[in-house]
């Protein structure tokens, strides 16, 4: 009974957002059960001050754990939503650590004094220090596009960024013994710390080392249309990665798992086949541009897989609808050629946007798909051939309405596309009536 509790999906994420809650308010729980000095007379404000501060960086230490790439995690809810999530708790920690000070200024505006750098004691410094690393995080983030900030950079920063903040958060909320000083307070914090010190060398350090262990060959780049290449990949003395169809890796190329220089790719073969994978990248920038000259026995190594955008979540559904625009369509392809080789007989229907005619990348491998499969491919060009016939323009109501089934909430919805794309098109299904259920999206775009 219990493990089939577990195994329950919705279960199994209520229990992470059960654990996340009382970590985070395991240290209010601690100031309560045992107040600081029951004789002293605190303010309110002070209390409720400590408090937020304390929320505050217990959540800034959870997002250690968010990033993580735990897989039992990410399986739970897949990594979309677990940014998303780290994006939005990031922005509720920072208020409350900075709604911390600016309560205690106000209830007592002699503590302004801490604000001198130079004359205020270490404990103070720690939390100035701390503010403005998180501070700086949460601009360089929700601006980087806007202040050109290309990507592998900020990833680091914002790794030195993180470790700065929580680091020295801790360091001053041990510096004020006065709430650390009984046992259990010191035990819960120099838990959180370790914690977040382990999962900064599991991911730094034994992740890329298992990694290492468990490298990959390139044995083909393929040219494809639509400026896309087919890496493909052999694993090299192991068995390769068990993945479902439309999940994705992080993918290294010729450079050690260390370097931490990854890239995000879904695996666009079958899952059926273990010994050869392959990835069908986009050229659009710094990297994705290399993967044309990348030589044939170059070295790679995959972190993965992750996601939960798969047909193999939904066994008992009627049949699927695909929605794909541009490279949106590695992980469809994955899903439909798996589907193919485990001959699945059900209702297919992919729709499916590109630029011109000559730009659909994997045309022909679709087609050939509608012989071992029940697949109706809609086209949809932005730029027609002038003999073009068929449907143009965007994916929007009107033209979902002509090929979804006339009972739409009998089949599960996959969406791959540009953002603008994605929404436009998970507000027409509802619109439709597909419940929101019935509806799994994945976005190129985590950062
Ligand atoms: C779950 C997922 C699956 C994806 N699957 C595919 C696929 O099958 N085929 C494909 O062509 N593309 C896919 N992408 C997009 C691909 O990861 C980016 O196009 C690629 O990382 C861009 O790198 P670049 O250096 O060439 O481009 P840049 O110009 O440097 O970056 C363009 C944008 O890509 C994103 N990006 C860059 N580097 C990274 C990184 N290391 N990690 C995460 N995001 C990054 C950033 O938002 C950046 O602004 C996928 C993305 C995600 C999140």
């Amino acid at each position: 009974m219990k493990s089939l509790l577990m195994k329950n999906p919705v279960v199994v994420g209520v229990s992470w957002i059960g654990a996340y809650l009382l970590i985070i308010l395991l240290p209010l729980l601690i100031l309560l059960l045992y107040p600081p000095t029951p004789n002293e007379q605190r303010s309110f404000w002070l209390e409720f001050s400590v408090a937020l501060g304390f929320i505050g960086l217990a959540m800034m230490a959870m997002q250690f754990a968010l990033t993580a790439r735990i897989n039992r995690v990410e399986a739970s809810y897949g990594i979309d939503l677990i940014l998303q999530f780290h994006r939005y708790t990031s922005i509720v920690a920072f208020l409350f650590i900075l709604v911390h000070p600016l309560i205690l200024f106000i209830d007592n505006p002699q503590t302004l004094q801490l604000l001198n750098f130079i004359q205020a004691p270490w404990r103070a410094r720690m939390a100035v220090i701390a503010t403005l690393a998180l501070i700086a995080i949460i601009i360089t983030s929700i601006w980087r596009k806007q202040l050109n900030i290309p990507y592998e950079p900020w990833r680091t920063a914002h790794g030195i960024l993180a470790v700065i903040a929580v680091g020295f958060g801790l360091g001053h909320a041990l510096g004020v013994g006065n709430y650390l000083g009984l046992f259990w307070k010191g035990v819960l914090w120099t838990g959180i710390a370790l914690a977040a010190l382990w999962l900064l060398v599991y991911v730094r350090l034994i992740k890329p080392w298992f990694m290492l262990k468990k490298p990959y060959l390139v044995e083909a780049v393929i040219p494809q249309r639509g400026n896309v290449w087919n890496l493909v990949l052999r694993p090299r003395g192991h068995e390769g990665i068990r993945f479902q169809p439309g999940q994705f890796a992080w993918l290294t190329l010729e450079i050690s798992p260390f370097r931490m220089r990854e890239h995000p790719f879904s695996i666009a073969s079958s899952a059926e086949n273990l010994e050869r994978l392959e990835f069908g990248i986009k050229a659009v920038g710094d990297f994705t541009n290399t993967i044309k000259d990348v030589k044939p026995g170059t070295k790679a190594y995959l972190d993965g897989p992750y996601g939960v955008f798969t047909t193999d979540l939904y066994e008992n559904t009627a049949g699927f609808v695909f929605i794909a625009g541009g490279i949106g369509i590695t992980p469809m392809i994955s899903m439909l050629v798996t589907l193919a080789e485990r001959q699945d007989e059900r209702p297919l229907l992919l729709i499916y946007a590109s630029k011109t005619w000559e730009d659909v990348t994997y045309r022909e491998e679709l087609e050939a798909l509608k012989d071992k499969l029940d697949l109706t491919i809609v086209h949809v060009l932005r730029k027609p051939p002038e003999e073009w016939s068929k449907e143009v323009g965007y994916v929007d109501k009107e033209l979902l309405e002509r090929y979804i089934p006339k009972r739409p909430a009998t089949r599960n919805y996959f969406i791959c596309a540009v953002p603008k794309m994605m929404d436009q098109v998970e507000v027409a299904l509802h619109d439709l009536g597909v419940p929101v259920t019935n509806i799994h999206m994945e976005h190129y775009n985590l950062v």
